[in-house]
């Protein structure tokens, strides 16, 4: 190959620092460049103020706004190779989009070790092997040396080589491996270690289910274009089969060399799913986790980049995996809210991957039984193909919501006569029982009877949850503690009760009505074990009957065959709050508990518990299901002017001083809207209001929405906002980051 001309050296290296400030920083080369020369994307090493910090090339060029004398040299260069393309993409295009600093964006999308610096050059471990001198070898030449014979015969035995610790775990020495390989007969290889190794030979490890007619199509109508964006919304009821279609998709991908990528909600990625993709295939399943070590993730990271790595699961985060040759990405669950990070970088990983998709012009499929309003409206105006799957792939279809009137009904750790009676038939036949209560502790608080008093949070605008287990009043908001006082502080009365139920009163409500059944909470106050939660649940499986008390751990995502009555607490908290998304995200969570109902060999019943039983979306939902409901929220959506026919931003701000907040967040308003004005940009600018827990943690909340039909004027508007507030002197005493696409208002 002809040698292409160097470009030339670069006397400016454009770096992106891990800092808030909006700007790129400009460095001069170091003495020794790079083995292939200075190019964007090589991590480098740079004195920033007083700290030394990594940062990114992001542009490499021969000048600067400042004199080239005044700009300090980088301290050196981390790896020889720029990080991967495709990473670096989607990094510039997160920042772009969510208005976040790029030196951040890079920081936090790259694992712990490359921000602190570790080398990407994958770990490396010792493979040792006979060579074919050692294979021909008689054992008259290692006569004198009976322990290096045996070691070179157990060699022998494994073709493939072994690993240096496997060896030594034998009770062998190095120096034995040392003087074999002095005499030829053994050699040492170096490979990456990681967790992935390329698979050699078939590819399935157990066969695909044969697809019912439904599943089929949907997986056909994903198949007939593999190598183009290709956006489907994958709408299937739960236990509908969407997991078989993603595995049999999955399949196909690998089968053509490209690699796939599987996002799962948080409470997703459970051993189970893991398991069921493990033992479909033979090639690794790479998890990306909250239990990997650094050196794990980062292993995982580099597989994934190098392409050793054909399938790779995780939550959120593993949308920043590089993936050397991308083949498809899958986002389950995609309605899930943990797709949304809430805080710094607040990018919405469901919305990346359509972007990411769209870049690598690959499949893209998201998957739901409750799409959220965004994704149904894509697809219902063709943006999306829409792929149904509306068939159980057990017997029974998903139980209808029934819906029992709380008003005027004595409760028994929050469960009313009838839902009890039903808990009572379902034991005796044998059956499980699920009880959703959606409030963690014993009770959302105490209360005093004689005066009135409630436990509240001295540094939030919120109650403090009693707790029995241990027992303590916790603030669930900003996790302050109390002990339970034994008189009311105000009059001193020794009346305190618990006001309403959390899972440890039902649960105790519960054990006492039905002592000869086990009673399991699930929460996560009793799985904070790491295992807890699998442990319970794979007693669960086994099938005797019992009773299941939990919060949203439990709806989503677990297979639970003998459960078939689900019992709701309470259904009434998304119906009246204040943000527009809380009726949507309700009747989604409600669906998937309902979901839970009447899995395998025996029909389920869902009881609602609900102090409006005549309301009219939740006659909706328990009458014609989520679809119908979705349907109706749209029409409110569109005629109120809300997502997803128009687009939001938020101004967030927050400080200890509630008038430091209250004036920049009203400056920076005035500013923006003089802005606006000027040039005749159709965006509205609301605020700034509280926000709707203005106390939290001891500091003022407050927040400025920005609303406008044209996505681009939207963020036009973002960046002048974001401009002014850098340069204002104020913004350095409140802290203000900026929402786009709040999910929560
Ligand atoms: P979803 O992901 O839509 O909730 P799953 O893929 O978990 O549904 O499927 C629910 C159950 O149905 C699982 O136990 C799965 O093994 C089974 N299943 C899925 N597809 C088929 C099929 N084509 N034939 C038989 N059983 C199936
Ligand atoms: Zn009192
Ligand atoms: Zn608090």
């Amino acid at each position: 190959m002809p040698d292409s001309p160097r470009p030339p050296q670069p006397r400016v290296l454009r770096v992106a620092v891990p800092t808030p400030l909006r700007r790129l920083f400009d460095y001069r080369p170091c003495q020794t460049p790079p083995p292939d020369g200075w190019r964007p994307g090589l991590r480098v090493q740079v004195p920033f103020g007083r700290r030394q910090v990594v940062g990114v090339v992001v542009d490499c060029v021969q000048d600067s706004d400042l004199p080239l004398a005044r700009l300090k040299p980088v301290d050196g260069w981390l790896d020889a190779d720029p990080l991967p393309d495709d990473w670096l993409w989607l990094c510039r295009f997160t920042a772009r989009y969510y208005q976040h600093p790029l030196g951040d964006t890079l920081h936090q999308a790259m694992p712990v070790l490359l921000r602190q610096g570790r080398a990407l050059a994958s770990r490396m471990r010792e493979q040792w092997q006979a060579t074919a001198q050692g294979l021909a070898a008689d054992d008259a030449r290692l006569r004198r040396a009976p322990r290096q014979a045996e070691l070179l015969t157990m060699l022998a035995q494994h073709p493939q080589g072994l690993a240096a610790q496997a060896i030594l775990a034998q009770g062998f020495s190095r120096d034995q491996l040392k003087a074999l390989a002095a005499k030829g007969l053994v050699a040492c290889r170096e490979i990456p270690l990681t967790a992935a190794t390329p698979h050699a030979g078939r590819l399935l490890a157990e066969p695909p289910l044969p697809l019912n007619g439904e599943q089929a199509a949907a997986l056909a109508a994903i198949h007939q274009r593999l190598d183009g964006f290709h956006p489907c919304l994958l709408h299937g009821v739960t236990g509908s089969g969407k997991t078989e279609v993603y595995l049999q998709l999955i399949e196909a991908v690998v089968e053509r060399g490209g690699q796939a990528l599987l996002l799962v909600p948080e409470i997703g990625l459970t051993p189970q799913t893991l398991a069921r993709f493990r033992r479909r295939f033979r090639a690794p399943v790479v998890a990306l986790h909250s239990g990997l070590t650094d050196h794990e993730r980062l292993d995982a990271w580099e597989a994934a980049a190098s392409g050793r790595a054909p399938i790779v699961i995780g939550t959120r985060s593993a949308i920043f995996t590089p993936l050397a040759r991308p083949g498809v990405i899958i986002v389950d669950e995609e309605h899930d809210g943990s797709f949304k990070q809430q805080e710094g970088l607040r990018y919405h990983a469901r919305d990346l991957a359509v972007a990411r998709a769209h870049r690598h012009a690959i499949p893209l499929v998201l998957g739901s039984a409750t799409p959220s309003l965004e994704s149904l409206q894509r697809a219902r105006q063709g943006d999306y193909r829409h792929l149904r799957l509306t068939r159980r792939a057990s017997r029974h279809a998903p139980a209808r919501l029934e819906l029992l009137d709380l008003r005027g009904r004595p409760r028994q750790g929050g469960l009313i006569p009838p839902a009890i009676a039903a808990i009572g038939e379902t034991l005796a036949a044998g059956h499980q029982v699920l009880v959703f209560i959606n409030r963690r502790g014993f009770a959302p608080t105490l209360a005093c009877h004689a005066c009135g008093w409630l436990a509240e949070c001295e540094a939030c605008d919120a109650r403090m949850t009693l707790h029995r287990q241990p027992p303590m009043l916790a603030c669930h908001h900003c996790d302050k503690r109390r002990p339970i006082p034994d008189a009311c502080p105000e009059c001193g009365s020794a009346d305190l009760r618990p006001l309403g139920s959390g899972t440890e009163r039902t649960e105790e409500t519960l054990a006492a009505l039905f002592p000869k059944v086990a009673v399991h909470r699930i929460d996560r106050d009793s799985t904070r074990r790491r295992d807890a939660l699998e442990a319970v649940l794979t007693q669960v499986r086994r099938g005797e009957p019992c009773l299941l008390v939990g919060t949203q751990m439990l709806a989503k995502g677990h297979h639970l065959p003998h459960v078939t009555l689900v019992v709701v607490v309470n259904a009434d908290a998304g119906l009246y709050a204040s943000d527009f998304r809380a009726l949507e995200h309700s009747a989604q969570l409600l669906e998937q508990v309902a979901g839970r109902a009447g899995r395998a060999a025996h029909p389920g019943r869902v009881l609602v518990q609900t102090l409006h039983d005549d309301d009219p979306h939740l006659q909706l939902l328990a009458r014609q299901g989520y679809d119908a409901l979705a349907e109706r929220l749209l029409e409110e959506r569109r005629a109120a002017r809300l997502p997803p026919f128009r687009f939001l931003a938020l101004l967030r701000l927050e400080s200890p001083r509630e008038a430091a907040a209250t004036t920049l967040g009203g400056e920076a308003a005035a500013a923006l809207r003089r802005w606006l004005a000027e040039r005749q940009l159709a965006v509205d600018c609301l605020g700034p209001v509280p926000a709707p827990m203005e106390r939290r943690q001891g500091r003022y909340h407050l927040q400025l929405m920005l609303a406008a039909d044209r996505r681009s004027q939207l963020h036009e508007a973002c960046a002048q906002l974001s401009a002014w507030l850098e340069a204002s002197p104020e913004a350095r005493r409140v802290r203000w980051s900026l929402d786009i696409d709040p999910q929560t208002l």
